[in-house]
């Protein structure tokens, strides 16, 4: 939800747009610097949590860090903001903070890798045990790490936090779009098998419902209102009855176009509450 004048206003819109729950950017994503938070926004912030009933489940890093970049200037600014979002989030008491797993560029892929573990220790010792850092799937723009399993298992090993600290985010056009199948229930389970020999089905903390308006291993970017792309509703509700993950939140990152919000939110609703049955 966005933040346009002030953080509250992000609950207000979740409200008028019917969510349950919402996630929000802590500061403009395209900037590196951010307005310090002040006590008075953090406690409008907490209040409209109260009086919307409406908690603020996840804050987003910005888009500009690399906390897997070889340039030593980038890595040290990107872990400096990475730090910083975690205590800005602290201070809201927002529970998880989502993080992309940066970029590797020329350097092979375990170097990289490397980095950005270091990266992810440094964040996590900012803070004193809260808010738990997620590491989300990615598409695999470009030299993006993040979009197989296997990149995200690296970094929980060589972390080796508990998931109380360090857990997974999914992305559902990520995961499609990085070459993993959603589909129909054989890709389905096919996909959640492997994320569980790799990161563990218990890492996952958060789901970032989005279609896809590119093909499967297109490894674009590009996020598509539920049911309107390549994924298709049979995906979304093969994810949302999935009984291993019922207790995880989830949240929409669609376009935000009109009303669609409420729309997106209305389709993945019915599609959670199908029958199991009637999914195979
Ligand atoms: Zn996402």
């Amino acid at each position: 939800m966005p933040i346009a004048g002030g953080l509250h206003n992000a609950l207000y819109r979740g409200r008028e747009a019917g969510c349950d729950i919402i996630q929000i950017f802590t500061k403009s994503p395209q900037q590196w610097k951010a307005r310090e938070l002040t006590d008075d926004d953090i406690e409008q912030f907490l209040a409209a949590q109260v009086e919307t009933g409406i908690p603020c489940v996840a804050s987003h890093d910005t888009y500009l860090i690399n906390p897997a970049a070889a340039d030593p200037a980038l890595l040290a600014r990107s872990r400096a903001a990475l730090r910083e979002e975690m205590r800005r989030s602290a201070r809201l008491q927002i529970p998880f903070v989502v993080m992309h797993l940066g970029a590797r560029g020329d350097a092979p892929d375990q170097e990289a890798l490397g980095r950005l573990a270091e990266s992810v220790r440094d964040a996590l010792n900012a803070v004193d045990g809260t808010p738990t850092l997620l590491l989300e799937t990615t598409a695999g723009q470009g030299t993006t790490l993040g979009w197989r399993f296997e990149h995200l298992q690296a970094v929980l090993e060589a972390v080796a936090a508990p998931s109380e600290r360090l857990g997974v985010c999914i992305d559902s056009c990520h995961l499609f779009a990085a070459g993993y199948e959603l589909r129909d229930p054989e890709g389905y389970y096919g996909t959640m098998d492997a994320l569980d020999a790799t990161m563990g089905l218990a890492r996952i903390r958060l789901i970032h419902a989005n279609d896809s308006q590119r093909e499967r291993g297109s490894r674009v970017d590009r996020h598509m209102h539920i049911g309107q792309g390549y994924l298709g509703q049979k995906a979304f509700r093969l994810l949302l009855t999935d009984p291993r993950l019922q207790h995880v939140p989830v949240v929409l990152e669609t376009p935000k176009e009109g009303d669609m919000d409420r729309v997106n939110l209305a389709v993945l609703r019915e599609l959670a509450q199908t029958d199991r049955e009637t999914t195979a």
